[in-house]
């Protein structure tokens, strides 16, 4: 593929638009060669996977992928860093792979669960950040969701477990892009507004453009208590014939859509 080759390790080599757009290239590719889906959810939270990766995340810090049907950005984003081999990204959701379409149990460092049975990653995340104040360890908790799984009972257990422990090494992500697998998150069950609801648990909450790079990487690098994060973005992000539409949560690329896709994206 065309100029999709990243360093071993990217990360400040390139501004993070560009890595944005090498990645989001990669992504593609990886999706259509394993005629695979969940790419407009991918395109909707991959701006803050290359923030978080790139910018945010040290050593000390742990992530979970609650909407683990966007294994496939967080594979990309992790071979933008070197961290996954490109010929590795030719197996995705093949026999005997690592590269699951949900994120696997074992096997990838950066990935400490199985995630994807929606309504359980900001448990785990609870989980590993009372964890660290209980042993006083540095580093912060991350944990990317959908917007459609907080019709999950589990998450608002989560989050009152989350506040009433003042996990203020926790930072939450809502990939807040309007849509579910079966329509928008306002028709099949509305939670509207959603940051309105957070606050009245006394949560801290931020609204940001989930496509603003800067925005992201400044908000997120400031973060101190426990935070949710609610990024407005679009499925699709980037690819026209995508945006908005909730038929790409689940279609694979054709080869004519594919390369459409593709000249879009070199376009921007
Ligand atoms: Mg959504």
């Amino acid at each position: 593929m065309q100029d999709s080759a990243l360093p071993e390790d990217s990360s400040r080599k390139f501004s993070l638009e560009k890595t944005l757009k090498l990645t989001k290239l990669r992504l593609l590719l990886m999706h259509f060669e394993s005629k695979v889906g969940h790419i407009g959810g991918n395109l909707s939270c991959l701006d803050m996977l290359v923030v978080l990766y790139h910018r945010i995340i040290t050593k000390d810090d742990q992530f979970i992928l609650s909407k683990g049907h966007s294994a496939g950005a967080l594979y990309a984003t992790l071979w933008s860093l070197g961290r996954i081999e490109e010929q590795e990204l030719s197996h995705f959701h093949r026999d005997n792979t690592r590269l699951s379409a949900h994120p696997p149990p074992t096997g990838i460092d950066d990935i400490l669960f199985a995630t994807g049975s929606l309504g359980h990653g900001l448990s785990l995340a609870a989980g590993l950040a009372m964890s660290k104040k209980l042993l006083n360890q540095s580093g912060r908790v991350y944990c990317l969701m959908s917007d459609g799984e907080w019709n999950e009972g589990s998450c608002w257990e989560a989050l009152i477990f989350a506040k009433q422990q003042q996990l203020d090494n926790l930072t939450v992500l809502i990939d807040l892009n309007g849509l579910q697998g079966f329509g928008t998150t306002q028709e099949v069950a509305d939670l509207s507004p959603l940051e309105e609801k957070f606050k009245c648990f006394g949560i801290d909450v931020v609204e940001v453009d989930g496509h603003d790079l800067n925005v992201l990487e400044k908000t997120l690098s400031k973060i101190q208590r426990l935070t949710f994060v609610v990024a407005r973005t679009i499925k699709g992000k980037g690819v026209s014939f995508m945006e908005n539409r909730v038929e790409w949560h689940y279609l694979p690329l054709s080869e004519e859509q594919y390369h459409r896709a593709v000249r879009e994206i070199q376009s921007l």
